[in-house]
């Protein structure tokens, strides 16, 4: 949606040919003052673009570094096992390796033996971590009841008659599955763009079937500490077992199952072994009961196959950005307790708004209201609407290099 900023339309010069010599100066010269001018426009956007470009390359410079820092600082879960006045005694997880090391007066003042810590590749004591349950906790959103339903999702009619079918119905009519004699998916992928309600449909399926709603983020699963991973997918399960029945939605999954690299660092050993655990769990899902899970990803191509196989991940349903009659669905659903002008069409609104997703056209609807207050109405009008779609555009086009100096 990014949008040039429009080039200064070039200065012509007509000379007629029955001008006296002086006429023809003059315009000659009324000429040069134009070209004069679109140069000095075309320096000042030459001049924007450039410092916008000098922006966008420290920002790119910055993520590298921080990308660099998240790949190399991967840290390993050791437990205090006693503090002498030569340091602490460690033992690092996995291996039960141990050893004395020191640690600085900061992290002693509040390290107790029994302590779970995080150590570095020299055994340094890096951080005091959270009791294990806490972590549990922070790594998982648990929604016994969550409150979506079907009716708040507007133009993915389609998605939801596929997620009921391989969600739903499983979950509610296991024992004609098992009459019939099909093993019903074990996981849903659904795959599209950002804000188009993935989370929403994952979220209707558990609250229409009465199960608890328990989302984690694939990021969340390899950005944490070496062996951390494959524990908290374990953990996953285990709680959805606690809590059946249960959806699993696993959000970015991407950040866990994207296609093997070369590279052997041991971040990519930490997400192979995360989704080889979340692989075997989901092989083993039969014994499981009344569990369904849900992914979601913005960046399909980037998955490994194997996630995809039978008994995997083997239903796909794409999310894709919302068409005309979706958006003014959405647009229908996100204004319900709004007090609309007579004048208000959401029909020839959605019909302009092409390209928008169902989140930016909820945030398009909350503007649109702010317009209305900032102008001191109680009703919001068709023109709050053009307001907040300009603003929503502006927003965006700020955020992206002008195409014509890109
Ligand atoms: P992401 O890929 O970024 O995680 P998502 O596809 O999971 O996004 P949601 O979190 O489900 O998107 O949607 C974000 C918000 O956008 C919702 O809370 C809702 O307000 C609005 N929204 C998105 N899609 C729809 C839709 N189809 N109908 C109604 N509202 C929608």
């Amino acid at each position: 949606m990014s949008r040039s900023p429009s080039l200064p339309e070039r200065p012509r010069l007509e000379l007629d040919p029955d001008m006296t010599p002086d006429e023809r100066l003059e315009a000659l010269r009324e000429h040069f003052k134009e070209i004069v001018q679109v140069n000095e426009q075309l320096t000042e956007q030459l001049d924007a673009a450039r410092d916008r470009q000098h922006d966008l390359t420290d920002e790119v410079d910055q993520l590298e570094r921080e990308n660099e820092t998240l790949k190399t600082s991967s840290l390993y879960i050791a437990t205090a096992e006693e503090l002498t006045d030569d340091g602490v005694v460690v033992k690092q997880h996995g291996n039960n390796q141990e050893v004395l090391t020191e640690v600085s007066p900061s992290i002693r003042d509040g390290l107790e033996a029994g302590d779970r810590v995080a150590i570095n590749d020299s055994f340094g004591v890096k951080q005091i971590l959270d009791p294990e349950t806490d972590a549990r906790a922070q790594a998982m959103q648990v929604d016994g009841s969550p409150d979506v339903s079907y009716e708040d999702i507007g133009g993915l009619e389609e998605q939801i008659r596929e997620v009921r079918e391989a969600v739903e119905e499983p979950l509610v009519n296991a024992d004609q599955f098992r009459e019939v004699g099909i093993e019903p998916p074990s996981g849903v992928l659904l795959h599209g763009p950002p804000g188009t309600g993935k989370t929403m449909l994952a979220k209707a399926v558990a609250n229409e079937t009465d199960a608890t709603f328990i989302k984690m983020a694939g990021s969340e699963l390899v950005r944490k500490f070496i062996g951390e991973g494959a524990r908290l997918v374990r953990d996953l399960f285990e709680l959805a077992a606690e809590r059946e029945p249960a959806i699993i939605f696993i959000d970015e999954i991407d950040a866990i199952a994207a296609k093997r690299t070369e590279s052997k660092t041991s971040g990519d050993a930490e997400v192979q072994r995360t989704m080889m655990q979340l692989l075997s769990e989901m092989d083993g899902f039969d014994e499981r009961g009344e569990i369904r899970i849900i992914a979601a990803t913005n960046r399909f191509d980037m998955l490994d196959r194997a996630i995809l196989r039978p008994g995997r991940f083997d239903r796909l349903i794409e999310v894709p950005n919302p068409d005309k009659a979706g958006r003014e669905r959405i647009l229908e659903i996100h204004t319900t307790e709004m007090n609309l002008d007579d004048d208000v069409d959401l029909g020839a609104f959605a019909a302009e708004t092409d390209g928008l997703s169902g989140a930016e056209l909820a945030s398009l609807a909350t503007e649109a209201g702010m317009f209305a207050i900032r102008d001191g109405r109680t009703t919001v009008k068709q023109s709050d609407l053009h307001d907040a779609y300009e603003k929503i555009e502006a927003d965006d086009d700020a955020s992206s290099v002008p195409v014509a100096f890109a």
